[in-house]
């Protein structure tokens, strides 16, 4: 026996992707459901967060709650590429006002954003495991049934948008993904409370490792560090094959980094976890009668800490497009449409950029002006195009403006004309 009850929009999942489509479409006035197959606060890895995400947390009155609760982030430290010495950027040097973001307990935080779209009007329901997708067999999603209690309930919506995760519970019956190979890894990792602070004390920092791979150190408080091995699939199976196991692969990591060196006896038992880490991009974010936002529509290496910011960007879209989608039937593909194409845009600068990065035989430079190239709408030095490309500054205008009525390739009109400027001005200077 299941009831049946009916929605505008159903999202799968209440991560940062989840809760932020979910409380926004509730905070614009529509019927909203929000199902989460764990009870909060629940763990999460995930845990450094980007100054791109300010204007969200902003827009959803969290900043105040997030200075109060967790560590300030004031940028990233490096150990790579050719330079011997270690470098560092700072949010502060995008510019603007956006001069930290936040190392947070992803349990802590993801309850909060929870409870947010709860008190913006969102129905939530946790322990709700969503097992089937309504219509996905015709082509047109049309709802979900999810398991509550021992119970069977039926949801019919206009929309089911999928924010869950890499279980990409919509989106694996909706669209193809496409796997990227070079960045098929995986992470392992665990947490020390005995360690100096280091250098730059409120910087995450990202090094790579002699022998493949690249290891992150994320001052949580000052007590509490988390440290994690990014290796590929490859690395970890030729160790297996030589009788080394996760452990000792990390802890191998872990003596040959510089951030060890900042730890009182690095404690060898530590309790450690692993996950699955491969890129990868969905053919299509939306479809009809459904839309994916956050892991659910794209995953990308966390070398630059993007996930959660990437994925509550994309939500941040969705929720205007599907609002002006449920406002006006007919306007539907078009929203739709250039929500998909500014998202995939995030993810793929991101993306292209990370591939550049992963090699780390180049020099500090090489590395800056790759990122200015990518962000050069925005500015002309490679410093700044650097942290305003990892920062996601650089986009924060077409977040903050995204207008799912506007124009399709303004963004390549802007890029043109700011190309052509840069030439112009290149020309004049060596006519000088
Ligand atoms: C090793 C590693 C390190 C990372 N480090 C960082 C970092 O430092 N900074 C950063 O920003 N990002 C980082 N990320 C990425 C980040 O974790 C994700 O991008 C982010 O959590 C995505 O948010 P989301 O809301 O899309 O998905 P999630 O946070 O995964 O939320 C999805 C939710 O959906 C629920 N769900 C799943 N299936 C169902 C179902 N069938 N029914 C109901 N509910 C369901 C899940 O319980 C979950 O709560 C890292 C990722 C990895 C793997």
């Amino acid at each position: 026996m299941s009831d049946i009850q009916n929605f505008d929009v159903v999202v799968v999942g209440g991560g940062p992707a989840g809760s932020t489509v979910g409380g926004l479409l509730a905070k614009a006035g529509h019927q909203v459901l929000i199902l989460e197959r764990e009870r909060f606060p629940r763990y999460h890895i995930g845990e450094s967060l980007v100054t791109g995400m300010t204007p969200l947390m902003e827009e959803l009155g969290l900043v105040e709650e997030l200075d109060r609760r967790f560590q300030h982030k004031s940028g990233i430290s490096l150990r790579w590429g050719q330079d011997e010495q270690p470098w560092r950027s700072d949010f502060s040097a995008a510019g603007g006002t956006y001069t930290h973001a936040w190392h947070v307990t992803r349990s802590e935080f993801d309850e909060l954003m929870l409870d947010n779209a709860r008190s913006l009007g969102a129905t939530v329901v946790e322990e709700a495991h969503v097992n089937e997708v309504l219509g996905a067999d015709g082509g047109t999603v049309t709802g979900v049934v999810y398991t509550h209690g021992g119970q069977r309930h039926e949801i019919r919506s206009r929309y089911v948008v999928d924010a869950s995760g890499q279980a990409r519970t919509v989106a694996r019956k909706m669209t193809e993904t496409k796997w990227q190979d070079d960045l098929r890894n995986v992470a392992v990792w665990g947490y020390f409370d005995t360690y100096a602070p280091i250098e730059n004390e409120n910087d995450i920092l990202v090094e790579a490792i002699e022998g493949g791979g690249w290891m992150w150190g994320i001052p949580l408080s000052k007590d509490k560090l988390s440290m994690g091995y990014v290796l590929s699939v490859e690395q970890m199976t030729a160790a297996a094959r030589d009788g080394v196991g996760q452990r000792q692969l990390f802890l191998q990591g872990l003596a040959s980094s510089s951030i060890a060196k900042t730890m009182v006896d690095a404690d060898t038992e530590v309790e450690l976890s692993t996950a699955r880490d491969w890129s990868h991009l969905s053919d299509a974010f939306y479809g009809p009668g459904w839309v994916a936002v956050g892991d659910a529509a794209a995953f990308i290496d966390p070398l630059f800490s993007s996930g959660v910011w990437l994925g509550t960007s994309g939500a941040w879209l969705a929720a205007r497009a599907l609002d002006a989608a449920l406002k006006s039937p007919a306007d539907e593909e078009h929203a739709l449409q250039r929500f998909d194409s500014v998202y995939r845009q995030l993810f793929n600068d991101i993306l292209s950029y990370v591939r550049f990065f992963m090699d780390p035989s180049r020099r500090r430079e090489e590395y800056m002006q790759r990122a200015q190239e990518v962000t050069q709408m925005y500015t002309q030095s490679s410093r700044v195009g650097f942290i305003a490309l990892i920062s996601g500054v650089g986009a924060v205008a077409d977040l903050v403006d995204f207008d799912p009525m506007g124009m399709d390739g303004l963004r390549e009109i802007l890029t043109e004309r700011a190309q052509k400027a840069k030439a112009r001005a290149e020309t004049a200077a060596a006519a000088l």
